[in-house]
């Protein structure tokens, strides 16, 4: 059986609503990341997320590369996101039982990583349940230690954009494409254990009406299962 939990970033956008009621539709459990600033943009559209089952997470309030931040800057960033956050769970009247994270560009912010992972530890933080995912390369960088969530496959489809030279072809082609590092392609892997990233731009939206719904309807015909995500505090 192939397996997968479902990750989507940079909630909220126009589009968000749309994405949520396709993922209510199909039944597929899903981590939305939030970037706090986009929060504020679309706020009812992060709470129509939230009030339809979907977990909100931390991705940053202004979506910067953590590498470029010193500690205080990156701590600033991660907890005015948490501030809103937590604003946005209550008025949905949604308890928040779970705190993940996820770095823009998984960027692990350079020299500040270790200490980064030890802020997650010690401020609360719930690590996506990753155990389940069988390749060597997860351990062999060291993810499986890691308290922010990573993805085994990013669709991409985020490269669409008219100057870019990236289609939709592409993005398709990259499913079947033999990932070397664990010699087959997502479509083929039988018995894999993904977590899954695709992204909630409007941009993408426009250049590829329901691009979300045509990828995972793929993964959905291919057999795949969408997995509730579970969470762990290491
Ligand atoms: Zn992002």
């Amino acid at each position: 059986m192939k397996h997968a939990v479902m990750t989507i970033d940079d909630i909220a956008s126009k589009n968000t609503p749309a994405i949520v009621d396709y993922l209510v539709e199909k039944k597929i459990p899903t981590i939305m990341f939030a970037w706090g600033q986009r929060v504020e943009e679309y706020y009812d559209n992060a709470l129509y997320a939230l009030k339809n089952g979907i977990i909100v997470g931390n991705h940053s309030y202004s979506h910067p590369f953590f590498s470029k931040l010193s500690m205080e800057e990156a701590i600033e960033e991660i907890e005015k996101n948490e501030a809103i956050l937590n604003k946005l769970y209550q008025d949905a009247g949604v308890e928040r039982k779970y705190r993940p994270f996820r770095f823009p560009y998984g960027d692990k912010g350079g020299e500040n990583k270790d200490a980064l992972q030890e802020y997650f530890r010690k401020n609360g933080f719930d690590k996506v349940k990753d155990t389940q995912i069988p390749y060597a390369i997860w351990k062999e960088m060291g993810l499986d230690k890691d308290i922010d969530t990573f993805w085994t496959f990013d669709f991409a489809e985020w490269q669409i954009r008219p100057d870019s030279g990236v289609t939709f072809d592409d993005i398709l082609a990259r499913t079947r494409e033999v990932n070397p590092e664990l010699g087959k392609s997502l479509l083929t892997d039988e018995d894999g254990s993904h977590l899954l990233i695709l992204h909630a731009h409007d941009e993408t939206e426009e250049l590829v009406p329901e691009y979300y719904r045509t990828l995972l309807d793929l993964l959905l015909d291919n057999g795949f299962v969408f997995d509730e995500p579970e969470f762990i505090r290491l």
